[in-house]
């Protein structure tokens, strides 16, 4: 397939890249470089099946393509909350204008949502059918409202123009290829560890995240994404093992045999406090589940962070 990818120079989007040209696919990959890096793409820059483009998708696009995946949008809240005006345009024109480029071309199209559209989530684990608990005018609400947004055009176009479109409500991921100022919890703790500079925690760290390393999550993506017929439905994906930031911090301490000690901060506002995704969906449907234990994917992330740190 033809497969235009926004935000290929990102976190999420360097690792579908690979995934995608591993799999005998063309890539067109957009990205505006706000928060992306084009470091991430250096493997695919002589691979003849990819071409990058500088584009703001706030702005339309055409080219001819058979699918789409949209993943253009910071996901850190340090980003996205630097310029919540930019991201909740990012989310609401972007998806807007890659439904136009799918109603021309026919092209199938997967939208990358969020855990965040369940907000301070008071069900646990979160299933699909969850309507959520979302503060609408909140620091959160550029990414959270632009996402649902993106959600509900998704599912217009569908219904409205026969469109075939996926969504992926996406949760907690870390990996390689994150930046070192991610500001994103995973990335926080293990920088600072390995500078032996004191761990940050926000709030009393009781809070709980369910962490999923990027090869499994991106496998999940690619599995919705080839999924032979459509999806009137979204698919969490996802770690269901729940841990405390204290745990977490105690296992990236751990790991990397570092000295730091605990720093206490404010909690941000509007933190969720628990977040755990049920995914019996993508179990009964995709056939898939993750597979990387988070001591085993820390070690591996610790160890790009500790190759790369300060290049
Ligand atoms: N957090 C923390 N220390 C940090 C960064 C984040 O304790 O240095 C907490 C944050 O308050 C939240 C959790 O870790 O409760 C996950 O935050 P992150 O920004 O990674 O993602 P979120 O799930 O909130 O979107």
């Amino acid at each position: 397939m033809r497969i235009l990818l926004t935000g290929a120079a990102g976190f999420l989007g360097s690792h579908l890249t690979r995934k995608l040209l591993d799999n005998g696919h063309s890539v067109i990959g957009l990205d505006d470089l706000s928060t992306g890096n084009l470091g991430n793409l250096e493997f695919a820059s002589s691979n003849s099946d990819f071409t990058f483009v500088e584009h703001d998708i706030r702005e339309p696009f055409f080219t001819p393509v058979d699918g789409i995946l949209n993943f253009a949008c910071p996901a850190s809240p340090k980003h996205y909350q630097s310029d919540p005006v930019r991201t909740i345009e990012t989310n609401f024109l972007g998806i807007i204008n890659m439904l136009h480029l799918a109603k021309q071309t026919g092209a199938r199209l997967l939208q990358a949502s969020t855990s965040e559209v369940y907000g301070d989530p008071i069900e646990s684990p979160q299933r699909e059918s969850y309507w959520g608990n979302v503060n609408p005018i909140g620091i959160r609400s550029c990414y959270d409202e632009g996402k649902r947004a993106a959600e509900t055009l998704c599912f217009d176009y569908k219904r409205q123009y026969g469109l075939d479109t996926r969504v992926n409500r996406i949760f907690n991921t870390y990996g390689p290829n994150m930046s070192q100022d991610d500001g994103r919890v995973v990335s926080n703790f293990i920088v600072q560890a390995l500078q032996n500079k004191p761990i940050t925690i926000y709030g009393d760290g009781l809070q709980t995240r369910s962490f999923c390393y990027v090869s499994d999550l991106v496998d999940a993506i690619y599995l919705t994404f080839m999924y032979p017929n459509p999806l009137s439905y979204p698919i969490n994906i996802g770690n269901p093992r729940e841990f405390t930031m204290l745990q977490l911090a105690e296992e990236v301490i751990g790991i990397s045999n570092s000295k730091s000690i605990l720093k206490f901060e404010d909690l941000p506002e509007d933190d969720p406090k628990q977040r755990c995704p049920d995914i019996s969906q993508a179990r009964e449907l995709l056939g898939w589940e993750p597979k990387v234990f988070l001591r085993e994917g820390i070690e591996k992330t610790t160890q790009y962070f500790s190759n790369n740190l300060n290049r």
